[in-house]
Protein backbone atom coordinates (compact mmCIF):
# COMPACT_ATOMS: atom_id res chain seq x y z
CA UNK A 1 0.00 0.00 0.00
CA UNK A 2 1.47 3.36 -0.76
CA UNK A 3 2.45 5.12 2.32
CA UNK A 4 0.96 8.55 3.36
CA UNK A 5 3.01 11.52 3.00
CA UNK A 6 3.11 14.81 4.71
CA UNK A 7 1.98 18.16 3.28
CA UNK A 8 4.46 19.69 1.30
CA UNK A 9 6.61 23.10 3.23
CA UNK A 10 5.46 21.02 6.85
CA UNK A 11 7.72 19.81 9.31
CA UNK A 12 7.89 17.06 11.95
CA UNK A 13 9.55 18.32 14.66
CA UNK A 14 11.38 15.46 16.83
CA UNK A 15 14.91 15.37 18.04
CA UNK A 16 17.42 17.69 17.91
CA UNK A 17 15.71 20.42 16.15
CA UNK A 18 12.62 20.32 18.64
CA UNK A 19 15.37 20.91 21.16
CA UNK A 20 16.87 23.91 19.06
CA UNK A 21 13.29 25.73 18.62
CA UNK A 22 12.58 24.86 22.68
CA UNK A 23 15.89 26.58 23.74
CA UNK A 24 14.83 29.77 21.46
CA UNK A 25 11.28 29.75 23.14
CA UNK A 26 12.67 29.40 26.68
CA UNK A 27 15.42 32.60 25.70
CA UNK A 28 12.84 34.58 24.00
CA UNK A 29 10.15 34.07 27.18
CA UNK A 30 12.93 34.97 29.71
CA UNK A 31 13.75 37.95 28.02
CA UNK A 32 10.13 39.32 27.27
CA UNK A 33 9.45 38.22 31.05
CA UNK A 34 12.36 40.65 32.25
CA UNK A 35 10.56 43.34 30.68
CA UNK A 36 7.44 42.42 32.16
CA UNK A 37 5.72 41.81 28.62
CA UNK A 38 2.49 39.12 29.53
CA UNK A 39 1.86 36.43 27.23
CA UNK A 40 -1.18 35.18 24.85
CA UNK A 41 -2.11 33.18 22.76
CA UNK A 42 -4.73 33.49 20.25
CA UNK A 43 -6.48 30.92 18.15
CA UNK A 44 -4.64 29.28 14.96
CA UNK A 45 -8.02 30.05 13.00
CA UNK A 46 -9.66 33.34 12.56
CA UNK A 47 -11.98 34.84 10.10
CA UNK A 48 -10.69 35.74 6.93
CA UNK A 49 -11.63 39.45 7.50
CA UNK A 50 -9.38 39.48 10.56
CA UNK A 51 -6.04 39.49 7.66
CA UNK A 52 -8.19 41.40 4.47
CA UNK A 53 -9.41 44.03 6.55
CA UNK A 54 -5.78 44.57 8.08
CA UNK A 55 -3.09 43.95 5.67
CA UNK A 56 -4.45 44.72 3.00
CA UNK A 57 -5.59 42.82 -0.58
CA UNK A 58 -2.30 43.37 -2.44
CA UNK A 59 -0.33 42.04 0.18
CA UNK A 60 1.46 38.85 -0.85
CA UNK A 61 0.08 36.75 2.02
CA UNK A 62 -3.71 38.17 1.23
CA UNK A 63 -3.51 37.93 -2.09
CA UNK A 64 -1.61 34.54 -2.78
CA UNK A 65 -0.48 33.00 0.48
CA UNK A 66 -3.40 32.39 2.75
CA UNK A 67 -5.01 29.23 3.76
CA UNK A 68 -8.35 30.04 3.53
CA UNK A 69 -11.48 27.88 3.45
CA UNK A 70 -15.36 27.90 3.42
CA UNK A 71 -16.31 25.37 6.84
CA UNK A 72 -19.27 23.26 7.22
CA UNK A 73 -21.06 26.41 8.64
CA UNK A 74 -20.39 28.81 5.58
CA UNK A 75 -17.86 30.77 7.78
CA UNK A 76 -14.52 32.16 5.84
CA UNK A 77 -11.90 31.30 8.28
CA UNK A 78 -8.43 31.33 7.47
CA UNK A 79 -5.02 29.20 9.16
CA UNK A 80 -3.59 32.52 10.39
CA UNK A 81 -0.73 33.74 8.41
CA UNK A 82 1.19 36.08 11.11
CA UNK A 83 0.65 37.24 14.45
CA UNK A 84 -0.14 40.72 14.76
CA UNK A 85 -3.55 41.31 12.76
CA UNK A 86 -4.51 38.39 15.11
CA UNK A 87 -3.68 39.62 18.79
CA UNK A 88 -5.10 43.29 17.31
CA UNK A 89 -8.00 41.69 17.16
CA UNK A 90 -8.00 39.87 20.31
CA UNK A 91 -7.12 43.21 21.75
CA UNK A 92 -10.58 44.03 20.53
CA UNK A 93 -12.40 41.10 21.17
CA UNK A 94 -11.54 41.52 24.67
CA UNK A 95 -11.44 44.82 25.77
CA UNK A 96 -7.98 44.86 25.88
CA UNK A 97 -7.78 48.04 24.49
CA UNK A 98 -6.16 50.07 27.62
CA UNK A 99 -2.69 52.06 27.48
CA UNK A 100 0.66 50.36 27.35
CA UNK A 101 -0.46 46.68 27.04
CA UNK A 102 2.96 44.95 26.26
CA UNK A 103 2.33 41.54 24.87
CA UNK A 104 4.27 38.40 23.49
CA UNK A 105 3.39 35.02 21.67
CA UNK A 106 4.79 32.36 19.95
CA UNK A 107 3.17 29.42 17.88
CA UNK A 108 2.99 27.96 14.43
CA UNK A 109 1.79 29.97 11.31
CA UNK A 110 0.77 29.16 7.94
CA UNK A 111 1.50 30.98 4.60
CA UNK A 112 1.14 28.92 0.65
CA UNK A 113 4.56 30.32 -0.08
CA UNK A 114 6.95 28.18 -2.54
CA UNK A 115 9.20 26.10 0.56
CA UNK A 116 12.73 26.24 0.26
CA UNK A 117 15.31 26.59 3.02
CA UNK A 118 14.25 28.95 5.66
CA UNK A 119 10.63 29.17 4.17
CA UNK A 120 7.93 26.83 4.71
CA UNK A 121 3.91 26.98 4.93
CA UNK A 122 3.77 26.36 8.49
CA UNK A 123 6.57 27.81 9.93
CA UNK A 124 7.08 29.35 13.83
CA UNK A 125 7.33 33.01 15.08
CA UNK A 126 7.73 34.75 18.43
CA UNK A 127 6.81 37.65 19.06
CA UNK A 128 5.72 41.01 20.77
CA UNK A 129 3.11 43.90 20.47
CA UNK A 130 3.44 47.06 22.57
CA UNK A 131 0.40 48.51 21.87
CA UNK A 132 -0.81 51.91 23.36
CA UNK A 133 0.80 55.23 23.25
CA UNK A 134 2.69 56.71 20.25
CA UNK A 135 5.90 56.87 21.71
CA UNK A 136 8.91 56.76 20.07
CA UNK A 137 10.75 55.11 23.52
CA UNK A 138 8.04 52.36 22.95
CA UNK A 139 9.80 51.51 19.74
CA UNK A 140 13.13 52.00 21.11
CA UNK A 141 12.04 49.52 24.11
CA UNK A 142 10.71 46.67 22.01
CA UNK A 143 14.33 46.95 19.58
CA UNK A 144 16.44 47.10 23.09
CA UNK A 145 14.10 43.38 23.66
CA UNK A 146 15.30 41.96 20.29
CA UNK A 147 18.73 42.80 20.93
CA UNK A 148 18.80 41.14 24.27
CA UNK A 149 16.88 38.13 22.72
CA UNK A 150 19.14 38.07 19.56
CA UNK A 151 21.92 38.25 22.46
CA UNK A 152 20.95 35.54 24.64
CA UNK A 153 21.52 33.39 21.56
CA UNK A 154 24.48 34.63 20.45
CA UNK A 155 24.03 35.40 17.04
CA UNK A 156 23.24 39.10 17.38
CA UNK A 157 26.63 39.72 15.96
CA UNK A 158 25.73 37.75 12.71
CA UNK A 159 22.88 40.30 11.98
CA UNK A 160 22.70 43.75 10.76
CA UNK A 161 19.40 45.64 11.85
CA UNK A 162 18.21 48.15 9.30
CA UNK A 163 16.04 50.57 9.60
CA UNK A 164 13.36 53.00 8.06
CA UNK A 165 10.48 55.38 8.69
CA UNK A 166 7.65 55.34 6.65
CA UNK A 167 6.10 58.61 8.01
CA UNK A 168 2.63 59.02 8.99
CA UNK A 169 -0.37 58.62 6.60
CA UNK A 170 0.37 61.97 5.14
CA UNK A 171 3.59 61.01 4.52
CA UNK A 172 2.99 58.16 3.07
CA UNK A 173 0.22 59.46 1.11
CA UNK A 174 2.73 62.04 -0.54
CA UNK A 175 5.67 59.43 -0.67
CA UNK A 176 3.01 56.98 -2.43
CA UNK A 177 2.67 59.97 -5.01
CA UNK A 178 5.72 60.88 -6.09
CA UNK A 179 6.94 57.11 -6.04
CA UNK A 180 3.28 56.45 -8.48
CA UNK A 181 4.55 59.38 -10.97
CA UNK A 182 8.70 58.18 -11.37
CA UNK A 183 7.17 54.29 -11.46
CA UNK A 184 4.65 55.20 -14.23
CA UNK A 185 7.26 57.39 -16.18
CA UNK A 186 9.23 53.85 -16.10
CA UNK A 187 7.00 51.02 -16.43
CA UNK A 188 8.88 49.24 -18.66
CA UNK A 189 11.65 47.99 -16.64
CA UNK A 190 9.26 47.14 -14.05
CA UNK A 191 8.94 43.11 -13.34
CA UNK A 192 5.38 41.86 -14.47
CA UNK A 193 4.43 41.39 -10.74
CA UNK A 194 4.89 45.00 -9.69
CA UNK A 195 3.69 46.25 -13.12
CA UNK A 196 0.50 45.25 -11.59
CA UNK A 197 0.93 46.17 -8.38
CA UNK A 198 1.88 49.65 -9.28
CA UNK A 199 -1.97 50.84 -9.87
CA UNK A 200 -2.94 48.94 -6.27
CA UNK A 201 0.13 50.34 -3.85
CA UNK A 202 3.13 51.21 -4.97
CA UNK A 203 5.15 51.63 -1.62
CA UNK A 204 5.13 47.60 -2.21
CA UNK A 205 7.24 47.36 -5.19
CA UNK A 206 10.32 48.82 -3.26
CA UNK A 207 10.06 45.81 -1.21
CA UNK A 208 10.07 43.56 -4.34
CA UNK A 209 13.12 40.87 -4.78
CA UNK A 210 13.16 40.86 -8.36
CA UNK A 211 16.39 42.05 -9.79
CA UNK A 212 14.72 43.64 -12.28
CA UNK A 213 12.58 45.88 -10.33
CA UNK A 214 15.50 46.23 -7.80
CA UNK A 215 18.02 48.26 -10.21
CA UNK A 216 15.15 50.36 -11.00
CA UNK A 217 14.23 51.23 -7.29
CA UNK A 218 17.81 52.41 -6.54
CA UNK A 219 17.01 55.56 -8.60
CA UNK A 220 13.52 55.95 -6.91
CA UNK A 221 12.63 58.99 -5.00
CA UNK A 222 13.83 59.41 -1.32
CA UNK A 223 11.30 58.70 1.07
CA UNK A 224 13.09 60.48 3.83
CA UNK A 225 12.81 63.67 1.76
CA UNK A 226 8.38 63.55 2.09
CA UNK A 227 8.89 62.97 5.52
CA UNK A 228 6.61 65.90 7.39
CA UNK A 229 7.46 67.46 10.51
CA UNK A 230 5.86 65.13 12.71
CA UNK A 231 7.31 62.17 10.86
CA UNK A 232 10.68 63.55 11.05
CA UNK A 233 10.78 64.41 14.14
CA UNK A 234 9.55 60.86 15.15
CA UNK A 235 12.37 59.48 13.08
CA UNK A 236 15.25 61.42 14.71
CA UNK A 237 14.20 60.90 18.24
CA UNK A 238 14.49 56.99 17.00
CA UNK A 239 17.93 57.71 15.92
CA UNK A 240 19.46 59.77 18.49
CA UNK A 241 17.89 56.84 21.14
CA UNK A 242 19.75 53.94 18.98
CA UNK A 243 23.14 55.94 19.09
CA UNK A 244 22.70 56.70 22.64
CA UNK A 245 21.76 53.42 23.40
CA UNK A 246 24.71 52.08 21.14
CA UNK A 247 23.21 50.22 19.24
CA UNK A 248 24.89 49.69 15.87
CA UNK A 249 22.00 50.00 12.72
CA UNK A 250 21.67 51.37 9.25
CA UNK A 251 19.58 53.63 7.53
CA UNK A 252 17.98 51.87 4.78
CA UNK A 253 15.31 54.17 2.71
CA UNK A 254 13.84 51.16 0.44
CA UNK A 255 13.13 49.09 3.23
CA UNK A 256 9.10 48.96 3.47
CA UNK A 257 7.22 46.32 5.39
CA UNK A 258 4.99 44.09 2.98
CA UNK A 259 1.97 44.86 4.63
CA UNK A 260 -0.38 47.53 4.77
CA UNK A 261 -0.24 48.25 8.01
CA UNK A 262 2.92 50.03 8.79
CA UNK A 263 3.30 53.42 9.43
CA UNK A 264 7.03 55.28 10.96
CA UNK A 265 9.17 52.80 12.09
CA UNK A 266 9.97 50.04 10.17
CA UNK A 267 13.40 47.74 10.69
CA UNK A 268 14.55 43.85 10.29
CA UNK A 269 17.76 42.05 11.11
CA UNK A 270 18.90 40.90 8.14
CA UNK A 271 22.01 38.19 7.91
CA UNK A 272 24.19 39.37 5.06
CA UNK A 273 24.85 36.05 3.50
CA UNK A 274 21.54 34.96 2.09
CA UNK A 275 19.92 36.46 -0.38
CA UNK A 276 15.92 35.81 0.03
CA UNK A 277 15.38 33.81 3.21
CA UNK A 278 17.57 36.73 5.14
CA UNK A 279 15.70 38.43 7.32
CA UNK A 280 15.48 36.89 10.61
CA UNK A 281 13.32 39.28 12.66
CA UNK A 282 11.21 41.83 11.47
CA UNK A 283 8.93 44.89 12.89
CA UNK A 284 7.28 48.70 13.10
CA UNK A 285 4.60 51.11 13.83
CA UNK A 286 1.28 50.07 13.39
CA UNK A 287 -0.90 53.20 14.20
CA UNK A 288 -4.21 51.82 12.08
CA UNK A 289 -4.24 48.49 12.82
CA UNK A 290 -6.78 48.46 15.56
CA UNK A 291 -8.95 51.10 13.78
CA UNK A 292 -8.76 49.43 10.62
CA UNK A 293 -10.44 46.23 12.60
CA UNK A 294 -13.10 48.50 13.84
CA UNK A 295 -11.39 49.43 17.10
CA UNK A 296 -10.54 52.78 18.48
CA UNK A 297 -7.51 54.52 17.61
CA UNK A 298 -4.98 52.72 19.45
CA UNK A 299 -1.17 52.49 18.20
CA UNK A 300 1.15 50.08 18.52
CA UNK A 301 4.77 48.45 17.36
CA UNK A 302 5.90 45.35 17.06
CA UNK A 303 8.08 42.45 15.63
CA UNK A 304 8.07 38.86 14.84
CA UNK A 305 11.37 36.57 13.84
CA UNK A 306 11.20 33.30 12.65
CA UNK A 307 12.28 30.14 14.39
CA UNK A 308 13.22 28.03 11.90
CA UNK A 309 15.54 30.83 10.59
CA UNK A 310 16.88 31.64 13.82
CA UNK A 311 17.67 28.04 14.01
CA UNK A 312 19.76 28.87 10.91
CA UNK A 313 21.97 31.15 12.60
CA UNK A 314 22.89 28.99 16.01
CA UNK A 315 26.43 28.52 16.20
CA UNK A 316 25.98 25.39 17.48
CA UNK A 317 22.79 23.31 17.25
CA UNK A 318 21.98 22.09 20.51
CA UNK A 319 22.85 18.46 20.88
CA UNK A 320 21.73 17.81 24.11
CA UNK A 321 18.86 18.56 26.76
CA UNK A 322 21.21 19.97 29.71
CA UNK A 323 18.95 19.04 32.02
CA UNK A 324 18.14 15.24 30.78
CA UNK A 325 20.23 12.76 33.05
CA UNK A 326 20.26 8.80 32.72
CA UNK A 327 21.34 6.33 35.07
CA UNK A 328 22.40 2.88 34.57
CA UNK A 329 24.85 0.28 35.90
CA UNK A 330 27.41 -2.05 34.06
CA UNK A 331 26.46 -5.27 36.13
CA UNK A 332 22.54 -6.63 36.63
CA UNK A 333 23.08 -7.30 40.23
CA UNK A 334 23.48 -3.50 41.00
CA UNK A 335 20.41 -2.50 38.68
CA UNK A 336 18.48 -1.65 42.27
CA UNK A 337 21.69 0.15 43.68
CA UNK A 338 20.58 2.64 40.71
CA UNK A 339 16.87 3.34 42.12
CA UNK A 340 18.38 3.25 45.46
CA UNK A 341 20.44 6.56 44.96
CA UNK A 342 17.55 7.84 43.07
CA UNK A 343 15.07 7.31 46.09
CA UNK A 344 17.66 8.72 48.48
CA UNK A 345 18.94 12.03 46.28
CA UNK A 346 16.36 14.91 46.16
CA UNK A 347 16.91 16.32 42.58
CA UNK A 348 15.98 20.23 42.09
CA UNK A 349 16.17 22.24 39.01
CA UNK A 350 13.60 20.46 37.07
CA UNK A 351 15.99 17.64 36.13
CA UNK A 352 14.83 14.43 34.27
CA UNK A 353 15.84 11.17 34.87
CA UNK A 354 16.08 8.64 32.24
CA UNK A 355 16.89 4.94 34.17
CA UNK A 356 18.32 2.52 31.86
CA UNK A 357 18.38 -1.34 33.11
CA UNK A 358 18.17 -3.44 29.74
CA UNK A 359 21.24 -3.80 27.11
CA UNK A 360 24.90 -4.58 26.88
CA UNK A 361 26.58 -1.52 28.23
CA UNK A 362 27.43 -0.25 24.89
CA UNK A 363 23.48 -0.04 23.92
CA UNK A 364 23.22 1.51 27.27
CA UNK A 365 25.62 4.52 26.14
CA UNK A 366 23.65 4.74 22.91
CA UNK A 367 20.42 4.86 24.40
CA UNK A 368 21.51 7.61 26.32
CA UNK A 369 23.14 9.69 23.11
CA UNK A 370 20.15 9.34 21.57
CA UNK A 371 17.81 10.31 23.73
CA UNK A 372 19.53 13.68 23.94
CA UNK A 373 21.03 13.21 27.41
CA UNK A 374 23.40 15.76 28.62
CA UNK A 375 25.69 12.90 30.45
CA UNK A 376 24.91 9.82 32.60
CA UNK A 377 25.96 8.33 36.02
CA UNK A 378 27.35 5.07 35.85
CA UNK A 379 27.12 2.38 38.75
CA UNK A 380 30.76 0.29 37.99
CA UNK A 381 31.88 -2.91 39.96
CA UNK A 382 34.64 -1.49 41.13
CA UNK A 383 33.63 2.33 41.82
CA UNK A 384 31.08 0.78 43.86
CA UNK A 385 33.04 -1.13 46.17
CA UNK A 386 34.57 1.97 47.16
CA UNK A 387 31.16 3.92 47.74
CA UNK A 388 31.89 5.87 44.28
CA UNK A 389 29.74 6.40 41.23
CA UNK A 390 31.15 7.97 37.89
CA UNK A 391 29.46 11.07 35.85
CA UNK A 392 30.46 11.11 32.64
CA UNK A 393 29.26 14.52 30.81
CA UNK A 394 28.49 14.01 26.81
CA UNK A 395 28.73 17.16 25.96
CA UNK A 396 32.29 17.96 27.24
CA UNK A 397 33.19 14.16 27.06
CA UNK A 398 35.23 14.41 31.09
CA UNK A 399 34.12 12.14 33.36
CA UNK A 400 34.83 12.35 37.29
CA UNK A 401 34.25 10.06 40.54
CA UNK A 402 31.42 11.22 42.54
CA UNK A 403 31.13 9.64 45.90
CA UNK A 404 27.45 8.75 46.87
CA UNK A 405 27.13 10.38 50.22
CA UNK A 406 27.82 13.88 47.86
CA UNK A 407 25.42 13.05 45.32
CA UNK A 408 22.71 15.41 45.82
CA UNK A 409 25.53 18.29 46.44
CA UNK A 410 27.12 17.48 43.04
CA UNK A 411 23.74 17.59 41.45
CA UNK A 412 22.64 21.11 42.86
CA UNK A 413 26.13 22.39 42.29
CA UNK A 414 26.61 21.22 38.69
CA UNK A 415 23.11 22.25 37.56
P1 LIG B 1 10.04 37.40 3.70
O1 LIG B 1 10.33 38.73 3.07
O2 LIG B 1 11.26 36.59 4.00
O3 LIG B 1 8.98 36.62 2.98
P2 LIG B 1 8.07 38.53 5.41
O4 LIG B 1 8.29 39.98 5.24
O5 LIG B 1 6.99 37.88 4.66
O6 LIG B 1 9.44 37.74 5.13
P3 LIG B 1 7.08 38.78 8.12
O7 LIG B 1 5.67 38.66 7.76
O8 LIG B 1 7.60 40.10 8.52
O9 LIG B 1 7.99 38.17 6.95
O10 LIG B 1 7.42 37.73 9.25
C1 LIG B 1 8.42 37.93 10.25
C2 LIG B 1 9.46 36.85 10.21
O11 LIG B 1 8.88 35.55 10.13
C3 LIG B 1 10.37 36.90 8.99
O12 LIG B 1 11.38 37.84 9.16
C4 LIG B 1 10.92 35.49 8.97
O13 LIG B 1 11.95 35.32 9.91
C5 LIG B 1 9.73 34.67 9.39
N1 LIG B 1 9.01 34.12 8.23
C6 LIG B 1 8.12 34.74 7.42
N2 LIG B 1 7.65 33.90 6.47
C7 LIG B 1 8.25 32.70 6.70
C8 LIG B 1 8.17 31.41 6.09
N3 LIG B 1 7.36 31.17 5.07
N4 LIG B 1 8.94 30.40 6.58
C9 LIG B 1 9.76 30.62 7.64
N5 LIG B 1 9.87 31.80 8.27
C10 LIG B 1 9.13 32.83 7.82
MG1 LIG C 1 6.92 36.71 2.86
Amino acid sequence: MQKVRKVKGTKDLFGNEILNHNFIKNQFQKVCKSFNFKQIATPILEHCEVFTKSLGLSSDIVSKEMYNFVDQGDDNLVLRPEGTAAIARAVITNALEQENNKLFYHGPMFRREKPQAGRLRQFHQVGVEYIGSKNFLNDLEIILLAEKFLDSLGIRNKLVLQINSLGNSISRNAYNLALNKFLQKNINFLSDTSKERLSKNPLRILDSKEPKDQELIKESPDITKHLDEESRVFFENLINGLEKLQINFKINRFLVRGLDYYNHTAFEYITTEEKSQNTVLAGGRYDGLIRSLGGGELTGVGWAAGIERIVMKLERSIKCDSKKICFFSTNQNLDIEVLKIIKNTKFKNSIKINVINSGSLKKKFAKANKIGAYGCIIIGESEWESKKVIWKNFTTGKQELVNIDNIEEFFNKYF
